[in-house]
């Protein structure tokens, strides 16, 4: 099959079950941290593990989300610290 270009997938929705029940916000300062105590300030999808979008790129693909592009300045309780 031919390669699916990222930047053609469609936005996460914040409003999506999925991402709700990962609390994903396309803003990561936005994330309730009561709610999601695993929250800390300069996590971002950029900096996960699952993230895979281009380096400087606004937005990429996650493997929790197939067929989704998450925010690189974004965040869910699935984040996965890239190693250094
Ligand atoms: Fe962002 Fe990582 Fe959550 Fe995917 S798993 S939405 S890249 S924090």
């Amino acid at each position: 099959a031919a390669a699916v270009d990222p930047a053609s997938l469609p936005l996460l929705d914040e409003g999506e079950a999925t991402a709700k029940a990962l609390g994903y916000s396309a803003d990561a300062t936005k994330v309730d941290a009561s709610k999601f105590p695993t929250w800390a300030a300069g996590n971002v999808c950029g900096g996960c593990t699952l993230y895979s979008g281009a380096a400087g790129a606004a937005t990429g693909p996650c493997s929790l989300f197939p067929g989704k592009q998450v925010s690189a300045t974004g965040w869910c309780s699935g984040f996965i610290k890239k190693p250094a």
